[in-house]
């Protein structure tokens, strides 16, 4: 019998909050070539570097929206014009009194904070192209009103940017305020992005359905971020406006935006490094090359077609020396199923998860057509049948993906509601995806740990400041993602990215990350699919443990050994209808069944 207390090894992921900036030796050079250049006294090349700070306190934040969470905001330079006049009318006295310089900064970043929920919002709804547009949209109609609303943006004419008072006075004190806002802009979204909010923000980019599985409330969770991004932008804005000393709407061009979003990419999603290199890069390239400042929307444009073609992770990605070390080849998947007392809760009372008289057609196709099934805590239920039989539906219904069009689902006896995915977490039911639904850029660790989301604690702002409770889920979240991914024999690859993996190990990583939630339900859609015979016997042995430990497991599959080995019941659906129901022993001496699948 293996030790249940037997340490779990620890992967050589970095930690702490140097580790969370990836690669820290990176944004040492940076912060110290920032705090050392005034040294040089060119005060050309300092207001070429107060640029590129300026255009990177909005792009951190637009770098979670676009970055992060796939969202085509490519219209951001509205947030910029937006902060840039309103701190510059209010400084400058054009609506009521004269406002302190940072009072009006800061009502700069309201203004965008706002904006940000405003245009962000579509995106909840519209999808990508269309996103894209009412950004773009936006960002027309905010120059079109700075240029007609003449009495407090000077109309084309235009206003004087605000002036800071010492220390932060324009030269070398402006560009240190300048800087300071860049590294906070960069630690806070770096707090964000290395917290279950950012997690999940990746998640809903690549595997939004895995997202709303692990309970992900993707409407609220965008909505803080394009918040968030809004409020740096206009931040952004009003140091904009300072650093013009006067601005005029042609001083915010569709260049502007473009080099935004144009960054963001070739910097790789999903990082902090890789976009700000990429915005410190884009801003001071056409500075040094002046013959192409014509030319430089042109050049951002063939920048991106060649990143895209030959790196399509960016710069982020050659960066990334870690995952360019081969993977020890014949690799082994050793399940440690006796570390499962530490990973579930012992669900000692009796659950049941049901569903009756479901009827669900795609079209014309009848998908379900009146399914009665029950699993019990404890228990294995197959769930078995020919492709297209409707197994796959039945399962998403279960987990609220559809709505059936008669019948319903319940848990212990109450409704659960359809259509809202992602609150079957809460209900602590977890599942898996027939094709494994899986965050390919990020570690194996990561993508576990989107698993535990509904377990944390902290707020967002309490994550963007890095306060002791965000730690704390970080701590436990992180624990608890390496437990269950040693139980599932995958802790030494806790820190490779998930896109390396093999097909079978990217199965037992989705089980792990269903594990996270200590589930009292756990749905598994052809597991073994793609597993070695050796593999599949480990994986039953695991399953058989899960549903011992008080879980109640429906496991739809294929292998009928495997079915036939550790079922406690078995449902067999043909087209979408129930053929039979029962014990293994049962079924398979059922005439129908036998006839139909397992052959004589
Ligand atoms: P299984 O998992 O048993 O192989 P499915 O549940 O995936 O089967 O599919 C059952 C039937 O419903 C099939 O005929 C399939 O083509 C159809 N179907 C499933 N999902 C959809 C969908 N989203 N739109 C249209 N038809 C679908
Ligand atoms: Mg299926």
């Amino acid at each position: 019998m293996t030790d249940t207390a037997a340490p779990i090894s620890q992967p050589k992921a970095p930690a702490g909050w140097l580790g969370r900036l990836e690669g820290s030796a990176w944004w040492i050079v940076l912060g110290l070539a920032g705090l050392l250049l005034p040294l040089l006294e060119d005060s050309y090349i300092g207001v070429i570097a107060q640029r590129a700070y300026i255009y990177w306190v909005l792009s951190a934040g637009l770098n979670l929206v676009v970055g992060y969470a796939g969202q085509i905001a490519i219209g951001w330079v509205s947030m910029l014009t937006l902060g840039a006049y309103t701190t510059a009318a209010l400084a400058a006295g054009r609506v009521g009194p004269e406002w302190h310089p940072f009072l009006a900064l800061a009502a700069g970043g309201v203004m965008g904070a706002v904006a940000g929920v405003v245009v962000g919002l579509p995106a909840l709804r519209l999808r990508t192209f269309y996103f894209a547009m009412t950004t773009l949209g936006f960002s027309t109609i905010v120059t079109q009103v700075a240029l007609a609303w003449k009495d407090v943006t000077g109309g084309g004419v235009g206003t004087p940017g605000p002036v800071f008072p010492w220390p932060f006075d324009p030269g070398w004190g402006f560009y240190y305020f300048c800087f300071f806002l860049a590294a906070l802009a960069t630690w806070m979204t770096a707090n964000i992005g290395a917290s279950r909010y950012g997690r999940a923000l990746v998640a809903i980019r690549d595997a939004e359905v895995a997202a709303e599985a692990s309970g992900v409330s993707k409407a609220r969770l965008l909505i803080l971020v394009f918040m968030l991004a809004g409020a740096l932008g206009g931040v952004a804005g009003g140091l904009f406006a300072s650093l013009q000393s006067y601005i005029t709407p042609d001083a915010f061009t569709f260049e502007m935006s473009v080099l935004f979003f144009i960054a963001i990419l070739i910097g790789g999603r999903g990082s902090i490094l890789g976009p700000a290199l990429a915005t410190i890069i884009l801003t001071a390239l056409p500075e040094f090359a002046a013959p192409l400042v014509q030319w430089s929307t042109f050049l951002y444009a063939t920048l991106l077609l060649v990143i895209v073609l030959v790196i399509p992770g960016g710069i982020a990605d050659l960066l990334d020396f870690r995952n360019r070390r081969p993977l020890e080849k014949h690799r082994e998947i050793v399940t440690r199923p006796e570390l499962l007392a530490r990973v579930l809760d012992r669900h000692s009372e009796k659950n049941t998860l049901s569903m009756t008289g479901i009827e669900l057609h795609f079209g014309g196709v009848r998908a379900i057509d009146g399914l009665d099934l029950e699993v019990r805590s404890g228990e294995v239920h197959g769930l078995i049948g020919p492709n297209g039989s409707g197994k796959t539906t039945a399962l998403n219904v279960l987990s609220g993906y559809y709505k059936p069009h008669a019948g319903e689902a319940r848990l212990n006896g109450a409704v659960l509601p359809f259509l809202e995915a992602h609150t079957r977490a809460d209900r602590r039911i977890a599942r898996t995806f027939q094709t494994p639904r899986i965050v390919g850029g990020a570690s194996v660790l990561d993508n576990v740990m989107i698993g535990g989301t509904i377990f944390g604690q902290a707020t967002f702002s309490e994550t963007l400041l890095s306060l002791p409770r965000h730690r704390r889920d970080e701590a436990h979240l992180r624990e608890a993602a390496l437990l269950a991914l040693a139980t599932v024999g995958l802790e030494q690859l806790a820190a490779v990215r998930a896109d390396r993996l093999q097909h079978s190990e990217l199965r037992f990583m989705e089980i792990a990350r269903a594990l996270m939630l200590r589930p009292a339900f756990l749905m598994l859609d052809e597991p073994a699919a793609g597993l070695s015979a050796e593999e599949i016997r480990r994986l039953g042995a695991l399953i058989v443990a899960i549903s011992r430990s008080g879980t109640g497991v429906l496991l739809i599959e294929h292998h009928a050994d495997l079915i036939f080995d550790i079922c406690d019941r078995v449902t067999v659906l043909n087209l979408g209808k129930k053929l039979a129901a029962g014990t293994p022993a049962e079924i398979r001496s059922h005439r129908e069944v036998v006839s139909a699948y397992l052959g004589a």
